[in-house]
């Protein structure tokens, strides 16, 4: 069946095919390694992983790339402010590189809690820095940049079709220059290849280079990287929407100046995570949650969050609430049921995939990753009149998509329904922080003769 996805370079869903038959090339911009990622980040990483499953269940060999930054992100725009990496080892007290390896280690932790695969291949910008200096090497030599005080620049005016993604108004742009900090940037919209370290300052992270000691800008990381690996395999390249103006557009600018073809074929952005009222999630704006403060550590399964991801389509702003968290806990936690049940009716029987509900599914995932739609694909064939065993067997295969972990809740025992009325009261109660309310609802649960523990990975209720 096609694949249709929505391509941010031509505005439009496209029929998706690969530069080489069978095998897709995708690289995945990664986290900036100086605190946590917040479950608004974490949102971008479910959407690209969907994707990558997606590629897969359709029968390709995917090859993926994702980045560590751990140098060279700025605090502030248009390269002013400090490394971030350097910022947060001030803050904790310790090295730049024990923050990147601390906060790289919580990342992977949160991506094993929501069943994102990892990728093919990890790569660090300070891994690369050779590569970085040798294609920043190739754009001064074709004449594309030029020196300030505090680094080497890319002189955007120079590359045609540098707003081809973004849209932007250039000339609004440079008018917004006037208040432009760094006045030596001929053209607002330039972007530091290198910066060097600051006189008299020891910068932590910091390399020899042809134009004196310093560090990469960030967007450079980036290109390298993908064409390191990825080479001429430049099929899909992701992240999230604020991506599109700045750091994307930078990369496609600076790659292309280099190499002179086309960057990336298809470009894919997911929506960002706002909370009530509008504002977006973000570490700036100091109203952040986590994985762990916000599910893990509350004793709440951390893969309601990737259903209650799954509730919006990944192009739409997706509001954060309670109530939305309560119905994905509760959804979740159905869905299990339901395959424990089948499970129970299917009994020693040998099941088949369904190739018509198959087809449903496929269309749905198919259609620029229609979560929400394939979700009610999977109701409709839990809920239709297929034998159980069938039911079970192609609801299996579906979460070689959904990521739902549906095997290991087929092991599981099933719960008498007044045990989880009482386990999804226990888990309200634990948000509200009402521990009193928390500790009456477990001896309840006790009283009726199981155990329960509360773990890193969410309440476990079972009979001992
Ligand atoms: P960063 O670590 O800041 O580079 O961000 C990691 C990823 O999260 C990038 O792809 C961002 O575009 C994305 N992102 C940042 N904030 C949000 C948000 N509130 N909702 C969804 N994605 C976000
Ligand atoms: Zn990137």
């Amino acid at each position: 069946m096609q694949l249709y996805l929505y391509n941010s370079l031509t505005r439009t869903k496209e029929l998706f095919t690969p530069i080489e038959t069978g095998r897709v090339g995708l690289y995945t911009c990664g986290p900036t390694v100086y605190n946590y990622a917040h479950i608004g980040n974490l949102r971008t990483y479910i959407f690209e992983d969907v994707l990558k499953r997606v590629l897969d269940y359709n029968g390709y060999d995917v090859k993926h790339v994702m980045n560590i930054t751990d140098v060279g992100h700025l605090t502030g725009d248009r390269d002013m402010g400090h490394d971030k990496l350097e910022e947060g080892a001030r803050r904790e007290g310790k090295t730049a590189w024990e923050i990147a390896a601390y906060y790289t280690e919580a990342f992977r932790k949160d991506m094993a809690h929501l069943n994102i695969q990892e990728p093919s291949i990890w790569c660090k910008a300070t891994d690369t820095i050779p590569e970085q200096i040798d294609l920043i090497r190739t754009l001064e030599d074709k004449g594309f940049t030029y020196r300030t005080g505090d680094g080497i620049y890319f002189d955007t005016a120079r590359f045609p079709g540098y707003n081809k993604l973004s849209h932007q108004d250039i000339e609004a742009l440079q008018e917004g220059a006037r208040v432009e900090i760094n006045p030596e940037k001929r053209n607002a919209t330039d972007f530091a290849l290198w910066k060097f370290s600051p006189p008299n300052v020891k910068r932590q992270m910091e390399w020899d280079s042809p134009w004196g000691l310093g560090f990469p800008g960030w967007h450079i990381e980036c290109s390298a990287m993908s064409m390191k690996y990825l080479g001429d395999q430049l099929d899909i390249h992701c992240g999230g929407t604020d991506h599109i103006d700045v750091h994307h557009t930078n990369e496609i600018a600076q790659s292309e100046a280099a190499t002179g073809k086309p960057f990336f074929n298809f470009w894919m952005h997911g929506a960002f995570l706002i909370i009530t009222g509008g504002k977006k999630m973000a570490k700036s704006e100091g109203n952040f949650l986590t994985l762990d403060n916000a599910f893990v550590n509350n004793g709440i399964d951390p893969l309601a969050y990737r259903y209650a991801v799954f509730q919006t389509h990944y192009r739409k702003p997706m509001e954060y609430s309670q109530e939305a968290i309560d119905g994905a806990v509760n959804g979740i936690r159905h869905l299990r049921n339901q395959v424990r049940t089948l499970k129970d009716d299917a009994g020693e029987r040998e099941g088949r995939i369904d190739d018509g509900r198959r087809q449903k599914f496929l269309k749905e995932i198919n259609d620029d990753l229609n979560m929400p739609r394939a979700l009610a694909a999977v109701q409709a064939l839990l809920k239709s009149d297929l034998a159980p065993e069938d039911r079970l067997a192609t609801v299996f295969d579906f979460d070689r998509v959904l990521g739902f972990d549906l095997l290991q809740a087929d092991k599981a025992v099933a719960l008498p329904e007044v045990i989880e009325q009482m386990i999804a009261e226990r888990i309200r109660a634990r948000e509200a922080r009402d521990f009193t309310r928390s500790d009456e609802l477990r001896d309840a649960i006790e009283a009726q003769g199981y155990t329960v523990q509360d773990t890193p990975e969410g309440m476990k209720v079972f009979k001992p």
